[in-house]
């Protein structure tokens, strides 16, 4: 007889280690399923010459629901993750100087929904980074880690998922299954009569964003402003803007040095074309040299790392209790489902989830019951 888990997550990003880390406190027959070598997703550590850094550029403004999602990531790591929250105002490079950022004008970026979360004046600054978080998160999981086991098929008996295909040839059995991997992958992963083919096609032809990083470590110190630049330059073309950060200036046995991340956004089918990439990561060296015209002298490292599908503009329909209509023990907890994006996608869409498998992180979260009133109205997710 196949053994039965009470929970496999699928994808140990940030959303399944906060998962998998919150249904430890109750049970250690969890399966925690990661394609990957390393749990962690995009949220692991970078070794740098100024010292360990978030794997691109991590930016989080502050609102109500940040720090709704701060409580629970400080309610499950149980250290204070907020440092404080301050106001800056990002800059932008025009005609030989810095000046305040105002927005995009008449002629935002396709993907100015992604670029406007890093542009806003008010933001939390973290006392633990989000690489951090998911090495926390990770000593607390007691289930089993499952490294290098890509999840091929999810198979139903009826309105169930009974299993899934792990690598394509291994089975795995549960009674709940969580997936926290990318919603586009639905499309392929849902078995046949699990969504109509309208909804597999629109899964998979929506227009996704990959993020293109650029890490610097400059030789000499370039700016004290910690603020957040957007840089365009004079002439608007497909490929946008770029936001960027300096981090402090360290002293380190190779001199003084300071680092800075950046990133913009491609759309995912042009990422195919080695070419678009490279003109993308070529514009974002041209404006930062435009800006700071030394800063790319001598560069001490200089760090590339494309992240495919961290958003979208698809659809997926599920109930108000995120799992699939058709498939209810099937929770969809894609950072993407949830209208917060990023991190603060991340934190939520697990808090959400937890809370209607009915294990309460923090006070302030909504419960189940609630869940379930609004589950009457199918809810449309933005990814
Ligand atoms: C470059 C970059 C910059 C960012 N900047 C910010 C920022 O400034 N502020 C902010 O708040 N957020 C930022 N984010 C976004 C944020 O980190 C992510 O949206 C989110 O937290 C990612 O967590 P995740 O767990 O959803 O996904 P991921 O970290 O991508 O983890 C998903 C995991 O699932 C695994 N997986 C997927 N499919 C399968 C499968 N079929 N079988 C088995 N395993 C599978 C993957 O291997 C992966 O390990 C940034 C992200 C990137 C990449």
């Amino acid at each position: 007889m196949a053994h039965i888990y009470d929970y496999a997550i699928i994808g140990s990003g940030l959303t399944g280690l906060s998962i998998a880390a919150a249904l430890s406190r109750e049970t250690k027959n969890i399966a925690l399923i990661e394609a990957a070598d390393f749990p962690f997703g995009v949220n692991k550590q970078i070794k740098f010459p100024t010292g360990p850094m978030n794997n691109g550029l991590r930016f989080v403004p502050d609102s109500v629901l940040a720090e709704k999602a701060m409580a629970f990531i400080e309610n499950l790591v149980g250290q204070t993750v907020i440092k404080d929250v301050t106001e800056m105002a990002p800059v932008t490079y025009d005609s030989g100087n810095f000046k305040t950022f105002l927005g995009f004008g008449d002629n935002p970026p396709a993907f100015y929904e992604e670029l406007q979360y890093f542009t806003s004046s008010k933001r939390i600054e973290l006392a633990m980074q989000p690489y951090e978080w998911t090495q926390k998160l990770f000593e607390q999981f007691k289930g089993d880690f499952m490294p290098r086991s890509y999840v091929t098929k999810f198979h139903n008996e009826g309105s169930k998922v009974s299993h899934i295909t792990i690598n394509g040839s291994k089975t795995l059995h549960a009674e709940n299954f969580i997936f926290a991997g990318s919603v586009k992958d639905l499309a392929v992963l849902l078995p046949e009569d699990a969504i109509s083919i309208r909804a597999r096609t629109r899964l998979s032809k929506n227009t996704y964003w990959t993020a293109l990083c650029l890490d610097l470590c400059h030789a000499k110190p370039v700016t004290e402003s910690t603020a957040m630049h957007v840089l365009n330059g004079t002439t608007q073309d497909e490929i946008g803007p770029c936001a960027g950060m300096f981090g402090p200036v360290v002293e380190t046995e190779e001199g003084t040095l300071q680092s800075s991340q950046w990133l913009t956004f491609i759309e995912h089918e042009a990422t195919e074309d080695s070419e678009v990439v490279g003109m993308a990561l070529k514009k974002i060296k041209r404006q930062i040299k435009r800006a700071y015209p030394e800063a790319l002298d001598g560069l001490k490292l200089e760090r590339i790392f494309v992240a495919p599908l961290i958003a979208g503009n698809g659809e997926l329909k599920v109930s108000g209790n995120q799992t699939l209509p058709e498939l209810n023990n099937l929770w969809i907890a894609s950072a993407t489902m949830n209208e917060q994006r990023n991190v603060l996608g991340s934190l939520l869409q697990a808090e959400m989830i937890l809370a209607s498998l009915g294990f309460k992180v923090t006070e302030s979260e909504t419960t189940s019951e609630q869940y379930e009133e609004e589950s009457e109205s199918e809810v449309e997710a933005s990814m």
